[in-house]
């Protein structure tokens, strides 16, 4: 591919040659320098076109930038030109095992297409066609190995899933697709176990240029799942391994877009919207700090501007241990000590302290002196 591997940039991210998902306004860049970003999953049937416009719809409300659809079968390829037309963000077409469908998603209009190589044994032969079409349309293509489904011939070399296996596995498929020239590629190689994942995207790093789609597969419920995607990532986007990610989690997708969003705000590769400074409560609690700072989190939710915002349990450190936040309160004896930018500026009722953060944080916002 047309990026050396295995240097790292000046920004400490590894680089790779970048991608472009979907078309026009609606083009998300992937690797290079773009910014990683946040994926997941609609869980409706794909064939069933409002109820997964729908949940698009929830989904790039809540900060999805890039959505995968499954296309089992030919009612959900037929439902593709509609939903890939609608959805305001880029809409990636899942195929494990029909390469007609492959190209039935790029006529649709897809943004990209993700195939399995370890169930498309009948992709091998077709992969000059599809990286025609696919060249041609300037459609992307995401080479997904999972554990689970592992070509039978690694796993017949390896033994199991070894990180050695998937990563062969990813790169294997991709030398088919090179054979032809076709090199708008980006790779994922997935396993439930951290570790084994971790390590595989360690090797794939080193070996390829191709951007890395981060994800653990079958990672739970949370908060396992979200804590497993966490370590993992974690520790590749420290390397400054992986280009967009996906959390996959047993449960609604918009979870999985809002622990995305949070783990690259937390590891400081994407400024946060809001960040709730909440102490972990001790003896000195005069007040329900579980109840106060759900409040607190419900009211500046979709507050507009960025906003680190304190709930301190007691009034003995609140404003000190937390001077790095724009606001906050220090609660206890039914009242709250409020406080902005680490200086106490009025004391009011525990019914009035929501409301008076709220029209501080205003003041905030229109000085232009927030996070
Ligand atoms: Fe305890 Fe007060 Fe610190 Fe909260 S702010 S942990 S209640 S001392």
């Amino acid at each position: 591919s047309p990026v050396s591997p295995a240097a790292v940039t000046a920004l400490g991210r590894r680089r790779c040659q970048r991608i472009t998902v979907g078309h026009g306004e609606r083009a998300v860049p992937v690797g290079g320098d773009a910014p990683v970003s946040v994926q997941s999953m609609t869980t409706t049937p794909t064939a069933d076109i409002d109820a997964t416009l729908q949940q698009i719809a929830e989904l790039t409300a809540a900060g999805c930038q890039i959505v995968r659809v499954a296309v089992p079968s030919q009612d959900d390829a037929d439902a593709l030109p509609a939903i890939a037309a609608k959805s305001a963000i880029p809409v990636i077409a899942d195929i494990h095992f029909q390469p007609r469908y492959v190209f039935a998603a790029i006529d649709a209009g897809c943004a990209a297409v993700r195939v399995n190589p370890g169930n498309i044994k009948k992709f091998d032969d077709k992969v000059a066609q599809i990286a025609k079409a696919a060249a041609a349309a300037e459609v992307p293509i995401r080479i997904g190995v999972n554990a689970g489904s592992l070509d039978q011939r690694l796993l017949a070399k390896h033994g199991r899933a070894t990180p050695q296996a998937l990563a062969e596995s990813a790169l294997w498929e991709a030398s088919l697709f090179e054979e032809h020239g076709f090199h708008d590629l980006k790779i994922s190689v997935k396993h439930h176990d951290v570790l084994t994942m971790v390590a595989a995207y360690e090797i794939l790093a080193e070996a390829c240029a191709y951007p890395l789609h981060l994800g653990v597969t079958e990672a739970g419920p949370p908060p396992q799942g979200v804590i497993k995607s966490t370590a993992a990532f974690a520790i590749l986007l420290r390397q400054g391994i992986g280009d967009t990610i996906r959390v996959s989690l047993s449960a609604p997708p918009v979870e999985e877009v809002k622990a995305g969003i949070a783990i690259l705000e937390s590891l400081g590769l994407r400024q946060p919207r809001l960040e709730i400074v909440s102490c972990p409560g001790c003896g000195r609690l005069q007040i329900d700090l579980y109840r106060l700072t759900a409040q607190v989190e419900a009211a500046f939710e979709d507050f507009p501007h960025p906003l680190r915002v304190a709930v301190m349990g007691c009034v003995v450190n609140g404003p000190g241990e937390a001077r790095e936040a724009d606001l906050g309160v220090s609660a206890g004896n039914g009242k709250g000590q409020i406080f902005v930018k680490g200086e106490v500026v009025e004391t009011v009722p525990e019914s009035q302290i929501i409301e008076t953060l709220i029209k501080h944080a205003m003041s905030l916002a229109e000085s232009g002196t927030g996070s």
